[in-house]
């Protein structure tokens, strides 16, 4: 049927046929296979580009320093397939060469936020212990003095980068089922989480995007502001040089200038997270510049309003919004885009996973149609979480199934909507409110910038939905408007009962609201 739903098995999978990967007992790492799938002779584009001193790496360029550089690794500092490597640092040209140079060698990029405290990467540190780690020197003082650190933005590093072409120590073999990195979750609910991936979820995500890929005319070229540490971004690296395409980097995100690089180097797509597209929207300059060139914009990480896809599409017709749906536990994305793209929706199942979404209530799976928590199963699901086996097995079951918590739904034609995340529902007397959907509401209303909604104690509901709303320049709407304008809208139990006005919602790198901090602004204390 056309919602790619199997009732003997109770599991939603792709109409798409499944995509052949590299057969699994071959020794193979993600950086070999990536580079394997690239076409002869070489790309002629540039890989990567800086896009604010527009220096840039050819394909044999970049090709020639990953060799170097992976050479350098394994004589001069002596790394072991293994060995785990803390990342610090912005995206710059250095990074594609340095994650490509350690999955090589089958060495374990750790990539964190540059912005990081010294106690998070403390405990980071504890977790994997590291054999080494690479940092810009500016992010460098907030690691432990005992690490090795080697300086990215140091003329060391430069030289290992260009060592002259000596040959090369023979690569040490790295099985698929070999740890390949270790990725940070967001840390929304909690504590980040170390997510470890293996060199086969890599490549399983890898082919399925070769095998779609389209032919043009000259290879696309995308525009990176998201941060290359988060899974998205670092996927997006190993997917750009697999396919022989541009990747420009972005080292401080600046929308102005972001703006002027779609212009300058005629950008066809950007990996975004939902707080651009509202920023596009609000933007006096997207309509000075030329943004001719740019096709589609893939936006993930977090829920994106119907409304805010609506207004983009009347006044940017000629971009796609492509909506994908992932977690780091996944490798990024599990869904595909489709041609007939329902607004709302995050698109159908990818080749090769199966879903299913399980009822809250009896544990059964459910058919299309109804709310349930997303659980996944494929090949690009993670082998578990870095020193924590209880996690582990409290989000992975025994049949390999991967508990997403998030809540979801497919409808009759198998496309998959995000309702919101479990931990976040509001608990209302006897019903659950998912606060995404009143944020949608909320960014419908056109004196509201932004809007954030989380629980908030009450001795009779146990919680009820409170509202934070940022208001456009100029408004003077009161929280009775705010709260009259929802009622209108939902049933009552949902309805908002209580506002307060902020000057900016709190979000992390990857667009997600941070209730946790707004939590604590509304004064009581959080439940664990
Ligand atoms: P943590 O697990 O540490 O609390 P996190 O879940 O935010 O943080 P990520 O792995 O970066 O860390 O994000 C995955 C989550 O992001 C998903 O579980 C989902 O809740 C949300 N998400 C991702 N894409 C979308 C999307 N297109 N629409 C709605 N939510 C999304
Ligand atoms: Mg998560």
């Amino acid at each position: 049927p056309r919602s790619g739903y199997c009732i003997a098995t109770k599991t939603f999978h792709s109409l798409c046929p499944g995509v052949t990967l590299p057969c699994e007992s071959l020794p193979l790492s993600v950086a070999s296979f990536a580079i394997s799938l690239l076409p002869i002779p070489l790309p002629t584009n540039p890989a990567f580009i800086d896009s604010d001193s527009g220096s840039s790496l050819t394909y044999p360029e970049f090709l020639s320093q990953v060799r170097a550089l992976a050479s350098s690794l394994l004589s001069h500092l002596r790394l072991s397939p293994g060995d785990a490597a803390v990342i610090l640092s912005p995206a710059r040209l250095e990074i594609p060469v340095l994650y490509f140079a350690l999955l090589s060698i089958g060495a374990v990029p750790c990539p964190s936020n540059p912005l990081s405290t010294r106690s998070e990467l403390s405990r980071q540190v504890h977790l994997i212990r590291p054999k080494i780690a690479f940092a810009i020197s500016a992010a460098a003082p907030n690691l432990p003095d005992s690490l090795l650190t080697v300086f990215i933005d140091s003329p060391r590093f430069q030289s290992l980068l260009h060592s002259p072409n000596s040959p090369l120590p023979p690569l040490p073999e790295v099985r698929q089922s070999d740890t390949s990195a270790i990725l940070y979750s967001s840390g929304t609910t909690g504590r980040v989480k170390g997510v470890v991936l293996t060199h086969r979820n890599f490549i399983a995500l890898l082919a399925v995007f070769h095998s779609r890929m389209l032919e043009r005319e000259t290879p696309a070229v995308g525009l990176f502001t998201i941060p290359l540490f988060h899974v998205f971004g670092f996927f997006m690296l190993l997917r750009t040089a697999a396919l022989g395409q541009t990747a420009v980097l972005m080292e401080r995100f600046d929308f102005s200038a972001m703006m002027r690089a779609v212009e300058k180097y005629r950008v066809n797509y950007m990996p975004v997270s939902p707080p651009l597209l509202v920023a596009m929207l609000k933007s006096d300059e997207a309509s000075r510049r030329d943004l001719s060139s740019l096709e589609s914009l893939a936006c993930g990480g977090a829920p994106l309003g119907r409304e805010v896809s609506e207004r983009f599409r009347a006044r940017f017709p000629a971009i796609q919004i492509v909506q994908g749906y992932g977690l780091t536990e996944s490798t990024g994305g599990v869904t595909s885009p489709e041609e007939t793209d329902i607004l709302g929706s995050v698109g159908r199942i990818s080749p090769n996973i199966e879903a299913r979404i399980v009822s809250l209530d009896s544990g059964e799976a459910l058919p299309p149609g109804h709310r349930g928590e997303l659980w996944l199963r494929g090949p690009t699901v993670m082998k578990g979480y870095i020193g924590d086996d209880e996690a582990t097995s409290s989000m992975l079951t025994s049949e390999g199934w991967l508990k997403t918590g998030d809540l979801c739904y497919f409808n009759e034609d198998g496309f998959l909507f995000i309702v919101d995340r479990l931990k976040e529902l509001i608990k209302y007397k006897a019903y659950q409110v998912p606060p995404a959907e009143l944020e949608h509401i909320l960014h419908s209303h056109p004196e509201i910038a932004d809007a954030a909604v989380i629980p908030y104690p009450d001795e009779e509901a146990g919680e009820i939905p409170m509202a934070f709303i940022v208001r456009r320049p100029g408004s003077t709407l009161t929280s009775i408007a705010v709260m009259d304008f929802v009622v209108k809208q939902v049933a009552p139990y949902k309805k908002i009962r209580r506002v307060e006005f902020i000057d900016a919602i709190p979000k992390s790198a990857a667009g997600k609201i941070l209730r946790r901090e707004l939590v604590q602004r509304a004064g009581f204390s959080p439940k664990s």
